[in-house]
């Protein structure tokens, strides 16, 4: 079996009460099997407690009202990690922040920048992200599965990694070449001639093609009222979308009248402004934009081998970064036009925990 991580994974370790926020409250955790039966088979003086704390049937754990895990104290700490010590925890609860995309022979292990923690290490990282991968004992066979269409998938995905990472391009010209990619991909597997793609591997990775994303992405600013119908129109899909927590709610109602309550000009010239002051006071800003398009790419890209839908992961990965950046301008307003990492590090977390939590919201993210 091949497993791949990033190359901070490393880096990672949870740091418990010292956590501005807690992986234990707002979603619901669910057990596996294994951990409920030990759980049921439980003695001593935590058993009463952890009885009454799990809902049986449906193998989750109970929540309070305001949606934390019943085991989570005031000081955010697990009581049963506590009482029982690390080998207690069900597998959600000792997985986490790890995420683990599964295909033939391969796990891919990505860490969440919904831990704030991972999204600190990954936005403060400098150097372009590389991808690790060794073997371990072990077999598996899919029924169903294409390696042809994976292969693929993979060498493309390597392809737009070095694409996002060419440093002497601007962030949304990279992003444009990934959409066109991507794009030209789609159309060779509806006419199931994946063969051909390396020959859009190479288009991609030429000048020319940068040149035309350039001029498109000029053509298509000048228009200032269809930029911000468009961002207007995108932005309020996030409605749409399933709640995981009540604030999130508010927090969009308040981006919306901070970003576009006062029409296209302000936007146009808040959204100018911003970038101007970013090139002055954050100039890690592009390599910011980059660790994160990566991060979405290489987390959802290849999951295209059980779907074909190439061109929907790569978009998503930019609306994603889309709606992050206009996050990031309203605070920025907000603030009174000064932000610094910790504020970017904030949206990214509150961000990933109600886009990545729930896979309806990454279907619907996907389908927009
Ligand atoms: S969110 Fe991350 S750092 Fe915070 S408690 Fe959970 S795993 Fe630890």
């Amino acid at each position: 079996m091949l497993y791949t991580i990033p190359d901070y994974y490393k880096e990672f370790q949870c740091i418990a009460d010292k956590c501005e926020d807690t992986c234990c409250a707002g979603w619901q955790i669910v057990i596996d099997r294994k951990s409920l039966n030990k759980y049921r088979k439980t003695k001593g003086k935590f058993a009463k407690r952890l009885r009454r704390s799990i809902q049986w049937r449906k193998g989750i754990f109970k929540q309070s009202e305001d949606k934390r895990c019943a085991f989570l104290n005031e000081q955010n700490l697990c009581d049963m990690y506590t009482a029982l010590g690390e080998n207690s925890l069900c597998q959600t609860c000792k997985k986490y922040p790890r995420h683990i995309e599964e295909f033939e022979n391969v796990r891919e292990i990505t860490l969440s920048v919904s831990c704030p923690e991972v999204a600190r290490i990954l936005l403060n990282k400098k150097e372009p992200v590389s991808f690790l991968s060794f073997e371990r004992q072990g077999d598996e066979e899919y029924e169903d599965f294409d390696p042809f269409l994976y292969s693929v998938l993979v060498e493309a995905r390597e392809v737009i990694r070095k694409i996002l990472q060419d440093r002497n391009k601007d962030i949304a010209v990279r992003a444009g070449l990934v959409l066109g990619l991507a794009h030209d991909m789609q159309v060779r597997i509806k006419r199931r001639e994946l063969f051909s793609c390396d020959e859009l591997f190479a288009k991609y990775q030429k000048k020319k093609a940068a040149e035309f994303v350039e001029k498109k992405r000029e053509e298509n600013y000048e228009d200032k009222k269809q930029c911000f119908d468009r961002a207007l129109h995108m932005f309020r899909k996030l409605y749409r979308l399933e709640l995981l927590h009540e604030e999130w709610a508010i927090h969009l109602e308040e981006t919306e009248a901070l970003l576009f309550g006062k029409g296209a000009f302000f936007y146009a010239k808040v959204h100018d402004e911003f970038e101007e002051w970013l090139k002055e006071n954050m100039p890690d800003r592009q390599i910011l934009l980059e660790q994160l398009l990566v991060y979405f790419v290489y987390t959802y890209f290849c999951g295209a081998v059980y779907d074909g839908k190439v061109y929907s992961k790569a978009r998503m990965a930019i609306v994603n970064v889309f709606f992050i950046y206009e996050m990031l301008v309203a605070r920025w307003l907000k603030n009174e036009r000064i932000l610094d990492m910790e504020d970017v590090i904030m949206l990214v977390y509150r961000y990933s925990r109600e886009i990545e939590h729930s896979d309806e919201n990454l279907e619907k993210v996907e389908a927009f």
